[in-house]
């Protein structure tokens, strides 16, 4: 009895939890705030109109709207590891500086399309918060969003890796989803840009599958 009890305490909270979550009044994924899952002051403090650009690699544009510090990191973890799926599309929307600084000299009509994140984490997590950002970035900056690529393999996290071995561990580990018909030019869009390491993996597959311009554009970068 004692034990069904328990039980049954347990499925109430299970299935009370996000109700709760559902009826309260969402917080500011920075400063906590209740009221909105970004609150004015931390818009105005952390999200900018205006990108920074970022040593660009092999690539033909890199951008991001600063370091993964204060209240960008805040959100980013607050939307990955707070599990706050409404705070992707807001933070996708703030992209748009982004994109415009990063496609300024793009040839082509461009496409965005999401660094694919290693599928055991989006299940772990119950959402891909690229495609999140890429979908709420397309329709903030009317480009079409394209999940072109794949994770073919598992990977180890990259967090505490060398540069070196950050290579190492992604090379190869991404392919191109649908080859038919690629897009001319590509934002990849991510969360953190660290080592370039994932974006470098992920503009390898695209140039297989004919893509030719491709940038990235990410939230935050890691200095
Ligand atoms: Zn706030």
């Amino acid at each position: 009895m004692r034990t069904f009890s328990l039980q049954l305490a347990l499925l109430v909270r299970s299935v009370a939890t996000p109700i709760v979550q559902l009826l309260a009044p969402p917080r500011c994924g920075i400063c906590e705030c209740e009221g909105a899952l970004l609150c004015a002051a931390c818009r105005a403090e952390w999200l900018p109109d205006r990108a920074v650009a970022l040593p660009v690699g092999n690539l033909s544009a890199s951008a991001a709207l600063g370091p993964y510090e204060g209240g960008l990191g805040a959100a980013i973890r607050t939307m990955k590891y707070g599990g706050v799926q409404g705070l992707a599309r807001e933070l996708g929307v703030a992209l748009l500086p982004a994109i415009t600084q990063a496609t300024q000299r793009a040839p082509y009509q461009v496409t965005l399309v999401p660094i694919p994140t290693d599928p055991d984490r989006v299940h772990a997590r119950g959402f891909d918060h690229a495609a999140l950002l890429a979908r709420a970035a397309g329709e903030a900056a009317r480009l079409s969003v394209r999940s072109l690529l794949t994770r073919v393999r598992a990977t180890d996290p990259l967090h505490g890796a060398s540069r070196s071995a950050r290579a190492e561990i992604m090379h190869g580990a991404m392919q191109c989803a649908d080859e038919v018909d690629p897009p001319s030019a590509v934002v990849l869009i991510d969360d953190i840009q660290t080592s370039g390491a994932t974006a470098r993996e992920a503009a390898r597959a695209l140039r297989v599958a004919g893509v030719r311009w491709i940038a990235v554009v990410s939230v935050a970068y890691e200095r």
